[in-house]
Order: structure tokens, then sequence, then C-alpha cells
């Protein structure tokens, strides 16, 4: 039997991990892969951040698995198809009759999985990436809902009734651990400004849960506040288990599910939408492919001007509070929710800039890169989703950066060289900046009031 890790390089609450230690039972120790591959990883657009973090946390739980009494084995192939024809040749050479994972759900990770089964290798998969299985939100018509809402009154009734499994690390079986020798340099790299997942698990994540939680309805809109868990990393790549969070919430919060109307619950009602987009990914598998949710704007014909594409990349756009988050994105690899919704609706609606180019231009700068929650982020923000914003919704950039960086703070922390323009001009300071002949930001790339205009013909 060959375990094989793939979006769940995890010990905890990882099924195909207990599967496997089950059956171990009398036997010398276990085998595990994990194919490092790099090729196949920035065909599907991951950032080079995320390939560094996720390559240390694989190094780092081959350390844990021998204390199991697991060898996990780091593969170096290029594609999908490497895998495979690897695969194939260990499990011969090995006398291998089955391998054990996790299901991934995006299509090319199911096709892959697909062929594996047509060499005739058993392969035995379990569910690790939700809190409810996919599948079992439905509706009366038993359909996937297509609005939120009532999506997560289904979810919370489905946990309330059955609860959700937890698999803790005290409940694997004990096995002697293995001798290793290997030692991995793993506080370097791109991802260094990153806990790895076990630090973030014992000290961020209560600490968060503790004294953040309460004021997350409040902070959690303004950038300049780290008002947010900041987990999304580790969820995107599976380090941390989504039902972990949910027992280490009702551990703190006993009566958070029944208490829907809760400051407490804000919190809880992301990481549902974190559900929606992967059950709704599950029942529309067109979502992976990057159609729109709602066919009728498949045939948007975008503008697509390269060069305001090229000003929205480099931070040069004009609008401060539009540039200070893309600077956040290229020079900490991730972004805070408010400035995804408020850089995504402006290079949809105020550069017509098809929504695909920012999905795929995120997902090669994010650690916590993600198709389901990206596409998700991405259609809602450009109303071609489902339960998007609605098209005549367009956030205007100065009155967000007004409403949610008031100061300026998160603004000069990111452009500095805007370091010296009073409060009162921060948020569009090209009129300060002629007043007083200064030469410290590039004009403003469209004009909010037209550009709205255009948008609305445009999706009209
Ligand atoms: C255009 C756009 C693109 C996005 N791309 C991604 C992505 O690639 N990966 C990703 O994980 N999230 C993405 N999001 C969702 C959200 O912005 C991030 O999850 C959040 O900013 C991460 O910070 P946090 O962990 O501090 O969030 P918190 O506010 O602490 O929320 C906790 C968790 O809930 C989930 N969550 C929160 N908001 C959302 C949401 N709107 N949709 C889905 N799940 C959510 C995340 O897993 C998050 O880590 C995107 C949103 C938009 C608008």
């Amino acid at each position: 039997m060959l375990l094989w890790f793939r979006n769940d390089l995890r010990t905890h609450d990882n099924p195909a991990l207990q599967y496997v230690l089950e059956r171990l039972v009398g036997s010398d120790s276990g085998r595990a892969i994990f194919f490092i591959s790099e090729k196949q990883w920035r065909q599907h657009d991951w950032s080079e951040i995320k390939i560094d973090f996720i390559i240390k946390h694989a190094k780092k739980l081959a350390t844990e698995l021998a204390s199991l009494g697991i060898t996990l084995e780091l593969v170096k192939v290029d594609y999908f198809s490497d895998q495979l024809a690897y695969l194939d040749e260990y499990c011969e050479r090995l006398h291998i009759k089955e391998v054990v994972a996790n299901s991934e759900l995006e299509y090319n990770e199911q096709q892959r999985d697909k062929e594996l089964a047509k060499k005739g290798i058993k392969l035995t998969l379990f569910e690790a990436d939700v809190i409810v299985p996919k599948g079992e939100v439905l509706n009366q018509s038993g359909s996937m809902f297509r609005v939120f809402t009532p999506f997560k009154r289904a979810w919370l009734k489905y946990v309330n009734q059955f609860g959700f499994k937890y698999i803790s690390k005290e409940n694997l079986p004990e096995f002697s651990a293995l001798e290793t020798n290997k030692k991995h340099a793993l506080n370097q790299g791109l991802s260094k400004a990153w806990l790895f997942a076990d630090d973030f698990e014992r000290d961020q994540l209560p600490l968060f849960l503790r004294s953040k939680l309460p004021d997350y309805s409040n902070n959690r809109d303004f950038p300049g506040m780290a008002g947010t868990s900041e987990i999304s990393p580790y969820l995107a790549a599976g380090l941390i288990s989504p039902r972990y969070v949910l027992m280490q919430l009702i551990n703190h919060y006993p009566d958070l599910l029944m208490a829907t109307d809760s400051n407490n619950f804000a919190w809880l009602n992301e990481i549902i939408w974190r559900e929606f987009y992967r059950h709704l990914m599950f029942h529309y598998p067109k979502l992976c492919k990057h159609q729109c949710f709602n066919s009728k704007y498949q045939q948007l014909h975008w503008h697509n001007d390269q060069q305001k594409f090229a000003a929205w990349q480099q931070a040069k756009t004009g609008y401060p509070l539009v540039d200070a988050a893309m600077r956040q994105l290229s020079q900490t690899g991730w972004m805070h929710n408010r400035l995804r919704m408020v850089v995504a609706s402006f290079l949809t609606k105020h550069i017509l800039i098809d929504w695909r180019w920012g999905e795929k231009y995120f997902m090669s700068q994010l650690i916590d890169g993600d198709l389901a929650a990206n596409n998700g982020g991405w259609q809602w923000a450009a109303s071609t989703g489902c339960d998007a914003q609605p098209y005549f919704r367009i956030f205007n950039p100065i009155r967000q950066s007004e409403r949610f960086d008031a100061t300026g703070d998160f603004i000069r922390t990111y452009l500095p060289e805007l370091a010296e323009v009073p409060d009162k001009h921060i948020h569009f300071p090209h009129q300060y900046i002629a007043n007083n002949n200064l030469n410290i930001y590039w004009p403003a790339i469209v004009e909010h009031k037209q550009a709205r205009l255009q948008a609305i013909a445009f999706y009209k």
C-alpha cells in the first residue's frame, strides 16, 4: 500500500493517512510519496512563493512521518503524466496493489486520478478539504444552491444534525519511529515570512480566536488593521484542516453554530464561503475551465488593453488604494480581502479587462492561490459568477479608500512616495500634486465617473 500526499501535507485530520496507519499494524514501516512537479504547478499558474511554501512543508512532513513509522519520498517529476508513469513503475516494482490519497477538487487532478485507475492500480480516495462533504448540501430539488445564504443555512443544518468528522493526531495508531538524519534548512526562501503550519496552529490561531475574532466583524474590512486571521495559505495548501479550524472555533465559542447573528459568527461565515465555492466547483466543473458561471456573460467583448493591464499589474493605475494593494500582492504574496475586491472590480469594470486575466495573475502571485476561491472571487467581482454582485455595483476606488483607509496609513506603507501627502488628499492626490508642482506619482489611467458609465453600458 502506498500513501500519496497531494494537497494535504499534514498528519492531523488526514483520513488517507489514518487508513494507511490502521492497516500497517504488524508490518514494519509504511511508504508514502509526494511529487514535486514544478513544471505542472507553473502550468497551473502557481506562484513561486506558494511553490516554496509547499516544498518546505513537504520536507518537514517527511520528518514528522518518520516519527510515525512512515518513509515519505519526495520525488521530482515535471508533469502529472510523469507522476503516473512513476507510480506505474514504482507499484509494479514493489508489488503495491493499492494507492491511498485524499481527493483533489480540480479537473486536471481528477483526470490524472482516472488515468491511474486505467493502469489497473486501485486508488482509494478520501475527502479532506471541506467540512461538509461535497454533494451533501442540496436544495429541495436535489441541486446545488445558486445563492450563498440558503446554502449557508442548509450547511449549518447539516453540521448541527450530523456533526463533522475530525481525526486528531492523538487518535492515530502508534508505531516505532524511523531513523532519519536528514536535516533541512527550512526557515529560508521566498515564504520565510510565513510560519510553519504547526506553529501557526499552535500560536497564531488560538491568539486570533481569543483576541481578534470578537472584533473581526468590525475590523475585517480595514487593510491597515491586521484584523483577519491570515490562515488562507494554510487552508489553500491543505496544511491545516478546515475541520480542525471548526473544532477549535467551537471549543472557543460552544454556541456558535446556533448564534448566527452574533459577532463571533462573522468569521465562520467566511469559512462557509470557502465551502460554498468548493461545493460549487464540484457541481460545476466548467468553473475549472474558467468559463463564466453565468453563461450569458461568456461572450462579453472585453477591451483587454495591454497597457492598462500592465499598469494594473505594476501598481501604476494612479489610484493609491489600488496601487498600494497591488504592491502588497507583489511584495508579500498576499492581499487583504477588501483590496482583492477593490482591485478586481477596478480591473474588470474600470478598465474592462477579462476577469480571467486577473484570475491568472492573482494565482501567479498569491501564496494562498486556490482555484475555487480565486475563481469565485473573480467571478463575484466581475458579476459573471454565482451569487455575484450585480454588474451595476461598481466600487469607487476613492470612496473605498476614504472608508477603509481613512488616514492613508495602509497606502503610505506600500506607496512611500506619497508619505508627505496630507490625509485629506491621499485618496486621490493628483490635484494636490499639481498644485504643489510635485513629481511623485503617475497620472490616473481612467477617470472614475466616465469608467463607471462605460462599464454599465458594456454589461448592458
Ligand atoms: C478576487 C478575489 C480573489 C481571491 N482569491 C483567493 C485565493 O486564491 N485563495 C483564497 O484562499 N482566497 C481567495 N479570496 C478570498 C479572500 O480574499 C481570502 O481568503 C482572504 O483574504 C484570506 O485572508 P484571511 O485568511 O486573513 O481571511 P479571513 O478573513 O480570516 O477568513 C478566513 C478564511 O475564510 C476563507 N475565506 C474568507 N473570505 C473568503 C471568500 N470571499 N471566498 C472564499 N473563501 C473565503 C479563507 O479560507 C480564509 O482564509 C479571493 C477573494 C477575491 C475577492
